[in-house]
């Protein structure tokens, strides 16, 4: 095995569990398994070292300038890259250059910005499990953001339900939660996240130590972290990844941020899914969801704001009711906030260009990306220093136009169309800035003239009329002469290259100015390169005021959003408190009344207390609009505890510290079990976990099994959750079970809804009111035939109904289906049934010929 393979096994035994792109020259080569692997996934030549050899290597390659796409690629497929660069100039060096990992990219830790959704947050996660808690620490480390939380009680639903708001791409586990392998399969199947097992234990005191030094601070209680919480081992397996991964300090992961999860709105992980709030049931589609109703921000930061606020709903009335006085006060100054949401537009991702610029990867262009964003700041803090809502009060006191950075940027950095994306060849730093530099840019330009003078005073003294100066990278700077010359060169012309044509010579005086000038342009591109990295130091200190003025951006953009979307839909401020009502009048589905093309939305009332009307039983035909009443009512109080106005004509909601939905059918039959087992279980974790202060949202309870048991399931979870004593939260409940309208009269607090709509002979008109009562139908059998049901199945269902209805349904008069009847009902013959009816009502004396034919091409076109 040659030096260099030597080299490359030894850094592989490294990082087993990694492809290795191991830098050799202009290419990053992979060997061995690592090749067979990454030529596969990235369709790239597999090619072989030694081919001759019997152990030869398999190999494969890509181009070092467009490393960045293959990488992105590989991570996307749920690869770790390991980096190996060559540590040393090779020019410079004699025999093995030496080479070492400089990073580890893995799918939490990617930061390169043309891979990562703009809008989005990436985040790495780390768990603990100590004495009977789970303490978690959630990490984006393209914008700095360090959040912890703990789950107590070892509730594994309730961390689901907390990974669920982040969506980690990546997780680090300690053995105890690394060996709970059904919560491991759970985090895998819910959010695809690449599991880790930590490397070791943490140590309390060690990871303490870990956590002072990175964060530069004396004591936990310092960064808000006590010494007891689990979180400290949480910090300290993250701070560990991060150093195995990162190679280097992160100066932009300043602050942790603990919150306790009692802050948030709580949520199962079901609840965000069913609601739709970031993304369709169906498709995943981020179009159809409450945040594409929501998102009309202007920069990225205030886009991966509004996914969080979603995310993370509010409790606390006072923060509430701070966010809709300032989104009041934008819709009231229309004009003003639509002068900001242009200034908003100017200003690029400041978050993760700041924390390139601490990591020391920024580049020219990205400064100046930078250097863009801080230009409309003082024009935007004019703006805003109109607004004087108490939200917009406390921004503008923290307000900080960055000026003197600005300064330094805009006077340091060329302000050329064209910028380098290299930062070690010059052209990046501004003419009359530095002296040496401008000193050193007049020699190269000088050297021009200066060569056209000798190479004129050469000819002239020398007679040689066609004498020429010239330059190339073996031999610099040369006088050439043509053979017919040749006599005519002076002696101290030193000969340094014959050609078929003629001769090269070097002259003293010429050598003096070609060190001078290959001199200048090798100081020249050191000391741009000296200077840019001492901006990027003055900048990188700064870390904290960008930081902060990135977030209020962040914020203003996502208020701005709020008022132009609630302004657009004519959406209306929400009286919020904490009282147990939820009062809406004139309601509507924010997502729903967008997406309706033929018709108008209907809007409804709900009135919701915990009193009287706490448990809303709704019943009515299917298809009439009774889970997008339902989730109407859980988006809106949603929507108003994350300080945003709401698509209805008026609106009161009392503060709920919890959302449960049950809805519809289930996507987790992966998960090994049926879809009644997953309803029940879904169930079972709403009744354990709703408090008095919950919205509940069920939609049709027990209908996965035999009527009877479905039934009494639904009966007595009614009973359950309506009673004070064990839940009594205000739930919405949706059955075609009409035998639960009973509760009404039977339970204190339960009132009957149902939702109207006209039967006119064999069709039905769904009119989308909601009204007080029980549905006396449930229609299913007219929806089954608008869903194109076959007609003969359509009328013996109806034949069957009437039976049952009746009482008489015995054995004897089951619907019995003969084989023959079967094959009746099959596709053609209920075409052929639709052709008969047709002609059947076909008034042949009113049809004029041309409708005859049309009539007639019809059938046909049936019949074929
Ligand atoms: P099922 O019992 O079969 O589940 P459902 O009663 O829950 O039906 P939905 O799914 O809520 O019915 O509504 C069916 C469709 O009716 C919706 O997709 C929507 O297009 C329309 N719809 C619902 N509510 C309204 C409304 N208030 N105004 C206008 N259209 C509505």
């Amino acid at each position: 095995m040659t030096e260099v393979m030597k080299q490359y096994m030894a850094v592989k035994e490294r990082y087993p569990d990694a492809i290795v792109f191991f830098r050799m020259g202009d290419f990053y080569e992979m060997f061995y398994d690592d090749a067979v692997t990454a030529a596969r996934e990235l369709e790239i030549a597999l090619t072989s070292r030694n081919k001759k050899d019997k152990d030869s290597a398999p190999m494969c390659g890509v181009p070092y300038h467009s490393v960045d796409g293959y990488i992105a690629k590989m991570i996307a497929k749920g690869y770790k890259i390991a980096i190996c660069e060559q540590l040393e100039d090779p020019k410079t060096v004699k025999g093995l250059v030496k080479r070492d990992v400089v990073r580890l990219i893995t799918p939490g830790t990617v930061t390169d910005t043309q891979t990562l959704n703009e809008k989005e947050n990436n985040f790495l996660v780390s768990i603990v499990f100590e004495d009977g808690n789970y303490g978690i620490s959630i990490c984006d480390i393209t914008t700095g953001e360090l959040l912890v939380t703990e789950i107590p009680g070892s509730d594994t639903q309730g961390l689901i339900n907390e990974l669920a708001r982040y969506k980690p791409s990546e997780v680090i586990l300690t053995d105890a939660v690394f060996n709970n392998k059904a919560l491991v399969g759970e985090i895998e199947y819910r959010f695809s996240s690449m599991i880790n097992r930590a490397k070791e234990e943490p140590v309390w005191a060690n990871s303490k130590g870990l956590i002072l030094s990175r964060l530069g601070e004396k004591s936990l209680s310092l960064l808000g972290v006590s010494e007891d919480a689990h979180v400290v081992n949480a910090l300290g397996v993250m701070f560990t990844y991060l150093d195995l991964t990162q190679k280097m300090v992160l100066p932009h992961i300043r602050e942790i941020n603990y919150y306790c999860v009692k802050e948030y709105l709580e949520m199962d992980v079901f609840t965000g899914k069913n609601l739709e709030l970031i993304e369709t049931l169906r498709h995943s589609n981020r179009t159809g969801s409450l945040l594409w109703v929501l998102d009309k921000t202007k920069t990225s930061m205030g886009g991966r704001m509004l996914r969080s606020f979603i995310e993370k709903p509010l409790v606390n009335c006072s923060s509430i009711l701070k966010r809709l006085y300032a989104v009041d006060e934008l819709i009231k100054n229309s004009s003003l906030r639509e002068e900001i949401a242009e200034k908003l537009k100017e200003i690029n991702d400041m978050e993760r260009l700041l924390a390139k610029v601490t990591c020391k990867t920024v580049n020219c262009r990205e400064l100046l990306a930078l250097l863009s964003s801080f230009d409309p700041l003082p024009e935007l803090e004019l703006m805003l220093s109109k607004l004087k809502s108490p939200l917009f009060e406390d921004l503008n006191a923290e307000f900080d136009t960055l000026g003197d950075i600005y300064e330094l940027l805009s006077n340091s950095l060329t302000d050329s169309e064209d910028v380098p994306t290299t930062i070690k060849d010059g052209e990046i730093i501004k003419d009359g800035y530095d002296a040496e530099i401008d000193e050193l840019r007049k020699l190269k330009k000088d050297s021009g003239a200066i060569l056209d003078e000798i190479e004129l005073r050469e000819k002239e003294l020398t007679g040689i009329k066609n004498l020429r100066i010239a330059y190339n990278r073996v031999f610099g700077y040369f006088i050439e002469v043509s053979n017919s010359n040749k006599d005519m060169v002076p002696a101290h012309y030193i000969r340094k290259q014959t050609l078929t044509t003629g001769e090269r010579f070097i002259t003293e005086e010429l050598k003096v100015l070609e060190d001078k000038i290959l001199g200048a342009s090798e100081k020249l591109k050191a000391r741009e390169y000296e200077l840019f990295c001492n901006i990027r130091e003055q900048v990188a200190v700064e870390v904290a005021r960008i930081q902060k003025t990135a977030a209020i951006i962040a914020l203003t953009d996502v208020l701005c959003s709020f008022a132009e979307v609630s302004e657009k839909n004519n959406y209306t401020m929400p009286y919020v408190d904490m009282s147990d009502k939820i009062d809406i009048k004139d309601g509507r589905h924010p997502v729903v009344e967008k997406v309706l093309k033929d018709e108008l939305f209907v809007p409804n009332d709900t009135l919701l207390n915990s009193e009287s009307d706490r448990f809303l039983i709704i019943t009515g035909p299917n298809m009439a609009g009774k889970s997008t009443y339902m989730r109407q009512v859980a988006v809106i109080t949603l929507m108003a505890q994350i300080g945003c106005f709401v698509p209805a004509s008026s609106c009161h909601i009392g503060i709920v510290d919890k959302i449960f939905t049950r809805v519809g059918a289930s996507d987790d039959l992966s998960s090994g079990q049926s879809t009644f087992m997953v309803e029940m279980t879904e169930v079972s974790n709403i009744l354990k976990n709703a408090t008095s202060k919950s919205l509940l949202v069920l939609d049709e309870i027990g209908r996965g099994t035999s009527t009877y048991d479905g039934l009494a399931i639904a009966w007595s979870v009614c009973e359950y959750i309506a009673d004070k004593k064990k839940i009594g939260a205000r739930t919405l409940f949706a059955t075609h079970y009409h035998e639960l309208t009973e509760l009404e009269e039977k339970l204190e607090g339960i009132k009957n809804y149902c939702i109207a709509c006209k039967k006119r002979g064999d069709s039905i008109t769904f009119l989308r009111r909601i009204i007080k009562g029980g549905a006396d139908e449930s229609y299913g059998i007219e929806v089954a035939a608008l869903a194109g049901i076959p007609k003969k199945v359509v009328t013996r269902a109806k034949e069957i109904l009437a039976g049952l209805t009746d009482g008489d349904f015995k054995s004897e008069s089951k619907p019995k289906f003969t084989e023959e009847d079967s094959m009746q009902i099959s596709l053609t013959d209920s075409v052929g049934e639709e052709i008969a009816n047709i002609l059947r009502d076909l008034d042949i004396t009113t049809l004029t010929p041309i409708e005859t034919l049309n009539k007639l091409y019809e059938l046909q076109k049936m019949a074929k």
